[in-house]
């Protein structure tokens, strides 16, 4: 679990790494249990603590970078480069971050089975959490895609 002295210096390396120190918060709800972190155009990021305590350094770490990245590349850029754009992988790479996936942080089985009871497994290695009713759903038959490979899930 990275302390908020440790969050607060990857913060300002990201700012000094990209060149631009536009101010940027960090603020915890208790929301939106399947997500991990969230920025806004106003420099605040919001960190969903369901998921983040599960989180190890690293992807903390990963997770602080992608989002700052987001808030920077808007200052930098404009609203073009609002999203997994093109500019926002050139920050994250002079970062020396990852960009693979779409996610911020791909949670392994362990870690979404403590979060949820109903979680799935893509071949990709995805892990997908489901809601309740979603989960029924699937039992009896509907039909999910991996959010990472698109590939439909199995039982
Ligand atoms: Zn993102
Ligand atoms: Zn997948």
């Amino acid at each position: 679990m990275l302390t908020n002295e440790q969050i607060t210096s990857i913060i300002a390396k990201v700012q000094s790494t990209c060149g631009n120190h536009t101010p940027i918060s960090i603020v915890y709800s208790a929301r939106k249990p399947k997500r991990i972190a969230e920025a806004s155009d106003g420099g605040v990021i919001t960190i969903f603590c369901y998921v983040w305590d599960v989180l190890t350094d690293e992807q903390q770490h990963n997770t602080i970078v992608h989002e700052a990245c987001h808030i920077l590349a808007l200052k930098m850029f404009g609203w073009s480069a609002w999203g997994h754009t093109p500019d926002w992988k050139r920050l994250m790479a002079l970062c020396g971050c990852p960009t693979k996936t779409r996610y911020t942080t791909p949670l392994s089985i362990d870690q979404a089975q403590k979060i949820s009871p109903y979680v799935l497994q893509c071949k990709c290695g995805a892990s997908i959490i489901l809601g309740k009713i979603q989960y029924g759903r699937f039992q009896r038959g509907n039909l999910y895609r991996c959010g990472r490979c698109k590939a439909t899930l199995e039982k």
